[in-house]
């Protein structure tokens, strides 16, 4: 991925870069059989602007949970190089990545399951506090936990209930509040609001981004649902099947999305506004199986322009503005369909 080095970088102030992520899992096997591996995420290269939400986005099981996972070790990547603060962060012993994880936080889905069941929110938010050993003062670790609180808009009082006694959307809430507990710089979103109600995921999503403007955050958004992605993204990366298909400015991308696959998932989402509506692309068949996905384009058994040509790898292309993309019939060097 030169490209992306040579243009990528330029004149921007890089806080994450991942090159040619790639993580198997290997499947359990019997005596005499072939080991198996799942494909899940495969040579996947990007940066992270300060400041910037950078949205990833693909079908459930397309890798970008366990690619999001990897970037904080908390699934050791097969092959790669990720660097947070020009530091290689698969090369950090124990300590150094407990300090990292003060700078870099995650948020998952499902805030229920992430919260533990028998503490109170008052320790539940100053649990990394005490775990990266920044605030070992207790009553000082109090006093965050209520800062927390106000900061994610919940009452004082929350701080002696349990998890089990607050809705989705406070227990989310609480979530966001443990995650800036020790000040970080970069939030990695997983899905944060697709296990919440409709009538309260733009309180959420709102949320989040008065907070990156207050704390001058960086973000990495993860979401299958592309409406979400255009609201609150300042760049998107798609993905299929553990590979990433397209990289642009989310205005760019929206307007002028050139990978089939990204011009499909942008066809199927509803729009009220008539002028908006695009022709609906179906994609037909299902999703191919990761442990033995198609060879060439990972696309191409689903492709309506597929050709001989697509049973080779396409290159992760630079067509200008930022904007990258991997298929064989995009224009060298333009912004058009061959
Ligand atoms: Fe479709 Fe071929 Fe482009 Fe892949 S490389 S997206 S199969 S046209």
């Amino acid at each position: 991925m030169e490209n992306l080095d040579q243009v990528c970088n330029e004149g921007f102030d890089v806080v994450l870069k991942a090159r040619g992520i790639t993580k198997w899992f290997a499947l359990k096997k019997w005596f005499f059989e072939k080991q198996a591996y799942v494909r899940a995420v495969e040579d996947v290269s990007f940066d992270v602007y300060r400041g910037e939400t950078l949205g990833i986005v693909g079908e459930s099981g397309c890798g970008k949970s366990t690619l999001a996972r990897t970037l904080l070790r908390l699934i050791e990547p097969s092959r790669g190089v990720i660097e947070y603060e020009g530091k290689d962060i698969l090369k950090m012993s124990k300590q150094e990545l407990r300090a990292l994880r003060r700078h870099v936080q995650i948020v998952f889905q499902d805030p229920y399951s992430s919260l533990h069941p028998r503490m109170t929110i008052g320790d539940i938010l100053c649990e990394p506090l005490r775990i990266t050993g920044i605030m070992p003062d207790k009553k000082r670790q109090r006093e965050r936990a209520l800062e927390l609180l106000s900061m994610v808009a919940l009452d004082r009082s929350y701080a002696d209930r349990y998890p089990h006694e607050l809705s989705g959307g406070q227990q989310q809430r609480i979530a966001i509040g443990r995650a800036l507990a020790t000040y970080p710089e970069l939030i990695i979103f997983d899905e944060p609001v697709s296990a919440l109600d409709v009538s309260v995921r733009a309180q959420i999503l709102n949320l989040i981004e008065e907070l990156q403007e207050e704390l001058d955050l960086t973000y990495i958004f993860i979401s299958h649902d592309l409406s979400v992605i255009e609201h609150i993204c300042d760049r998107v990366l798609i993905m299929y099947l553990g590979h990433v298909m397209e990289l642009a400015e989310t205005e760019e991308l929206f307007n002028n999305p050139l990978h089939p696959y990204t011009q499909a998932l942008l066809s199927a989402i509803p729009q009220i506004d008539k002028a908006k509506r695009r022709e609906r692309m179906l994609l037909e068949g299902e999703i191919p199986n990761p442990i033995n996905p198609p060879e060439g384009c990972r696309f191409h058994t689903r492709c309506r322009l597929a050709t001989e040509i697509c049973l080779t790898k396409p290159q992760f292309r630079d067509v200008g503005n930022g904007h990258f993309v991997a298929c064989h019939h995009v224009k060298e060097g333009t912004a058009e369909l061959m």
